[in-house]
């Protein structure tokens, strides 16, 4: 089920932990939209034959967009490509949820949003330079469902340093309070470069350890699972029927285009990936320039990546798929890997798939290298 990525490279402030590609600078954001609306036009050919079925607004903070913005982007997308949408997502950070906002998005076709709370303790949105208050994010739920969406997704992060269980918890409890038919939970993590790293590295602050992190995750999994949520991947939990069709297409491997400045693409057999300055962006693509690089996934690459993927789903990894990708002296070895991994009952084995074993969901990382090529 292919889908469709834009990139939107702008926020209203830089978050302390955040290595996405994005800008404050929000004067060239009309620049952007009539770039991104260029490279619609100009890929559309190759992929006629396409019939995609999602469509995800991600970034960046694509809230911030004025209606009309996102509107040139969405007239743009559906008449360039066959798209017969089953889920548009937007991503959306609290404070842009405004009533006038919500009843426009509905109005555009927009039918779930994503909504970045991370934290509702003041301490921590304060101390990683978020740009709402935790009464916004608590509002800002309360508005969607009052507008009349009737799906959204709720970002959360544990681990922030000095954290206390007690206090995941509770913010894991407020979330569950606001009704999220989805929920992304996803450890805090240092990425090179960002504020959040150069604190660590000047022993500003310290990191939370790995073993309060597990912790963590594993009460998320109690907490959520007991509360009817299914946990469908390591990261996200959804109520029946709520899976987010868009990002499960990526974790099946399925191919998708990316729009718009560092979009990524897969087209099954090559992998691409725009260039990450607004700015270079939209001057290749007004001089007729590349504006992306390119590779072509080796059957190796290919292997590698439906591994790393399938191993953090309930679906797990397609053996017959994987296979066919692997030379015949590869395949006995990777096979005699399999069945390591099942004796020691880190996976186990449904039909043609195999299915990492919940409790190694933590490390599914460390297996997933043991079964790559
Ligand atoms: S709003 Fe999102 S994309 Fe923007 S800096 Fe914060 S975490 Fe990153």
């Amino acid at each position: 089920m292919p889908g469709i990525y834009i990139h939107i490279p702008y926020c209203h402030k830089a978050c302390h932990y955040c290595n996405f590609h994005f800008s404050t600078n929000l004067k060239t954001i009309n620049s952007t939209v009539e770039a991104i609306c260029h490279e619609a036009g100009l890929v559309a050919s190759e992929f006629s034959q396409v019939h995609f079925v999602t469509l995800y607004i991600g970034g960046g903070t694509p809230s911030l967009l004025h209606p009309g913005q996102l509107k040139k982007i969405l007239h743009s997308v559906r008449e360039n490509f066959r798209l017969t949408s089953q889920e548009t997502t937007l991503e959306a950070n609290p404070e842009d949820l405004l009533p006038e906002k919500l009843e426009e998005w509905l109005g555009l076709g927009i039918d779930r949003l994503s909504i970045g709370i991370q934290t509702f303790d003041e301490q921590f949105l304060r101390q990683f330079n978020r740009n709402h208050t935790s009464q916004q994010a608590f509002d800002a739920l309360k508005q969607a469902r009052r507008a009349g969406f009737l799906k959204y997704n709720v970002d959360l992060i544990f681990g922030f340093p000095g954290q206390s269980m007690d206090q995941w918890l509770s913010d894991l409890h407020r979330a569950i309070d606001l009704q999220p038919q989805h929920l992304s939970v996803y450890s805090l993590t240092r990425e090179e470069g960002t504020a959040f790293d150069y604190m660590v590295r000047r022993r500003m602050i310290q990191e939370a350890d790995e073993g309060l992190m597990a912790e963590m995750f594993f009460a998320a999994r109690e907490l959520l699972t007991s509360t009817g949520y299914q946990q469908y991947e390591i990261s996200n939990y959804a109520l029946p029927g709520y899976h987010a069709l868009h990002n499960s297409n990526y974790w099946k491997g399925e191919p998708y285009i990316g729009l718009g400045p560092s979009a990524h693409s897969y087209t099954g057999t090559h992998r691409r990936w725009n260039i990450s300055n607004n700015a270079l962006y939209e001057k290749s693509l007004a001089n007729g320039e590349k504006w992306y690089e390119e590779e072509l996934l080796t059957p190796e690459i290919h292997f590698n990546e439906l591994v790393i993927t399938g191993i953090r789903t309930i679906w797990g990894i397609d053996m017959d798929r994987c296979l066919n990708l692997l030379r015949d002296e590869q395949k006995d070895q990777w096979l005699k890997k399999v069945d390591q991994l099942i004796e020691k009952n880190q996976l186990k084995k449904e039909k043609n798939h195999i299915i990492l074993h919940p409790d190694y969901l933590f490390i599914s990382d460390r297996i997933a290298i043991e079964l790559m090529v």
